[in-house]
């Protein structure tokens, strides 16, 4: 399903347990997630159990130990079981998983062994690398297995520890590591995430289309996209999509897709497709009419100078922080120069005069989630961009009409009065190489006239 050969996740899980040093990683995988009585939400497996074993059922546990000589890397899993299977699918069980994640066959065991042999696993590392308050998601009993094991291991070191001057001392999070590994794409991953960004496009591309056939509510726009991304071989949208249309682009993470759409309207589309467990995340703001209205693209140029601006500032040693400077740089400048703020740039970002309409940040980093792990400043430092980094730039502007938040407070005159009830989103995926920005999402067209040009076929 994924495509990855087990030398991907050996090289990884060599890096993780180099990393480990003395210490101890468990890594239960994602629970079972129910969308309301017993009707169970299609299953996704663990990011970070996906990204060291390429395991993509529940019930399983993963166990790394940097500081032992053997059984370094340890895997339970469920063991066959014709009567589950017959319910919920084929498991690999304990033989099938040695032999396709290449693992010696005697680390990888049924997992009603985890209880017995956990705190055993344990004993001798420095630190336990282990969520405790997401364990659960694996399931009670495991993850009730998983505490309880880390627990006692800390309390043994305690009164052992100091005479064979070993044992856990501490618990930390995994993602110390792990974020840090995924935060630099290898080869494979990049393949991967072309493929995510391709899919994402194709569902864009399907949407246009349907765009100029004539379009009839947010709910079809969302349905084309979905349609699309399956047939381009995506396992489905990486992130419930927004289709919003008319002032209902103001609200940022709209999810009802449910209105009509309206001649005239502005359609903001926020959707990506997964595929092979990495994720596109795509946004575009298209005339529902094939033409931007006057003021509408006075508006969308501003974000689209923003957005132009921010993909170049994506170099190796410029730092995120940069990278949102020149897109919030951008529109203030832009709405300097529609009027809708008064003032000196430099000075009216100073004192957040933007925020009102462009209240989140420029970009997030992009892998196998949405909106992956990885820290964007350390020891209070913006981190400098590198070579292998994936992170998405999508600057917007949002000026909703009056009326439409409860308490939303607006000047009187209100000088952004001609662009009430516009809300703008354009976003792409860059990798960061050391020429510079490769725009992955660069096949859609952000450009007003080409995005028209594209409408009106
Ligand atoms: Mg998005
Ligand atoms: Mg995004």
């Amino acid at each position: 399903m994924h495509g990855f050969p087990p030398s991907t996740f050996q090289r990884r899980r060599s890096a993780a347990l180099h990393r480990l040093g003395k210490g101890v990683m468990v890594l239960p995988s994602a629970g079972r997630v129910y969308r309301a009585g017993d009707s169970e939400l299609p299953y996704r497996p663990d990011s970070e159990l996906f990204y060291l074993t390429g395991w993509t059922e529940p019930d399983a546990v993963l166990v790394l130990r940097g500081f032992a000589d053997d059984a370094r890397v340890v895997l339970y899993v469920a063991p066959r079981d014709p009567a589950a299977e017959q319910w919920t699918g084929i498991r690999m069980g304990p033989g099938a998983a040695a032999e396709r994640l290449g693992l010696p066959p005697a680390d990888v065991r049924p997992l009603e062994r985890l209880s017995s042999e956990l705190p055993g696993l344990l004993t001798g590392a420095d630190l336990v690398h282990a969520r405790l308050g997401e364990a659960h998601g694996v399931g009670e009993d495991v993850g009730s297995v998983v505490v309880r094991s880390t627990v006692a291991s800390l309390a043994l070191a305690r009164r052992r520890g100091a005479r064979t001057g070993s044992g856990p001392r501490g618990i930390v999070d995994p993602g110390g590591i792990l974020d840090e590994l995924r935060l630099f794409k290898d080869a494979e991953e990049v393949r991967a995430m072309r493929a995510a960004a391709d899919a994402s496009v194709a569902g864009f591309e399907a949407l246009f289309d349907r765009v100029v056939a004539g379009i009839d509510g947010e709910a079809e726009a969302e349905a084309e996209l979905l349609r699309a991304f399956r047939r381009a071989g995506a396992s489905g949208p990486a992130y419930a999509p927004i289709t919003a249309a008319g002032v209902n682009a103001c609200i940022l993470h709209y999810g009802a897709n449910d209105a009509p759409i309206l001649e005239g309207d502005l359609l903001l589309v926020d959707a990506g497709a997964e595929v092979r467990m990495y994720a596109g995340d795509i946004s575009r703001t298209i005339p529902v009419s094939g033409r931007f209205s006057t003021r509408q693209r006075e508006l969308y140029e501003v974000v689209e100078a923003a957005r132009a601006s921010a993909v170049e500032a994506c170099r190796p040693g410029r730092t995120v922080e940069a990278v949102h400077e020149a897109a919030s740089l951008a529109l203030v400048r832009g709405l300097v120069d529609l009027g809708v703020l008064s003032g000196d740039p430099a000075v009216l970002l100073a004192e957040e005069a933007l925020r009102p309409f462009f209240p989140h940040r420029t970009s997030h980093w992009l892998g196998l989630e949405t909106h992956d792990p990885g820290d964007y400043a350390r020891e209070g430092r913006a981190r400098l961009l590198e070579p292998g980094m994936v992170l998405t730039v999508e600057p917007g502007l949002y000026l909703p009409p009056p009326g439409l938040f409860q308490g939303l407070d607006l000047p009187d005159p209100d000088p952004a009065a001609p662009f009430r009830g516009l809300g703008i989103r354009i976003e792409d995926d860059i990798l960061i190489t050391d020429d510079g920005p490769e725009n992955l999402t660069a096949a859609l067209p952000t450009d007003p006239d080409a995005l028209e040009a594209r409408l009106t076929g």
